[in-house]
């Protein structure tokens, strides 16, 4: 496995007017859904309108941050740093209905599978730059 390269600095997330919570929620350890205020259909990654009842007013729920892989890829090429390789990136079918991207450890990349149950962690990546990532639900 390559290590990441020390001297890259970590991409940051886009912030915008819809997403800022999400990653207010992320630096405090929080995975934060946004939902529509009318409909209560939850909804990821962020957006300004409901697909559902075409609504504008959103709010947030706090997801339990456990759920199953939907879907993954492991990718190995190219190495791209700060990021170490192989990096399984999956896409997690949360316990309260809508699904994100995220990073997932712990596992060795060739012995990932869909539907295995996950649970959220974070970490501080770079000096205020928290991240998201997904580890089996019960490991440490
Ligand atoms: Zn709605």
């Amino acid at each position: 496995m390559n290590e990441p390269t020390k001297s890259a600095r970590h991409p940051r997330p886009g912030l915008t007017h819809d997403n800022r919570f999400f990653w207010d929620g992320v630096a405090q350890r929080k995975l934060l859904i946004q939902r529509c205020a009318t409909c209560r259909r939850l909804q990821h990654p962020p957006a300004p309108m409901c697909p559902s009842c075409h609504g504008f007013e959103m709010d947030f729920v706090e997801a339990s941050g456990q759920g199953v892989i939907h879907s993954f890829v492991v990718v190995h090429h190219p190495p791209v740093p700060p990021f170490a390789y192989p990096n399984v990136i999956v896409l997690v079918e949360l316990a309260e209905g809508t699904r994100l991207v995220s990073r997932l450890v712990g596992v060795d990349p060739d012995a990932v599978a869909i539907g295995t149950a996950v649970q959220v962690d974070f970490e501080t990546v770079e000096g205020d730059l928290a991240l998201h990532f997904f580890r089996p639900a019960g490991a440490q």
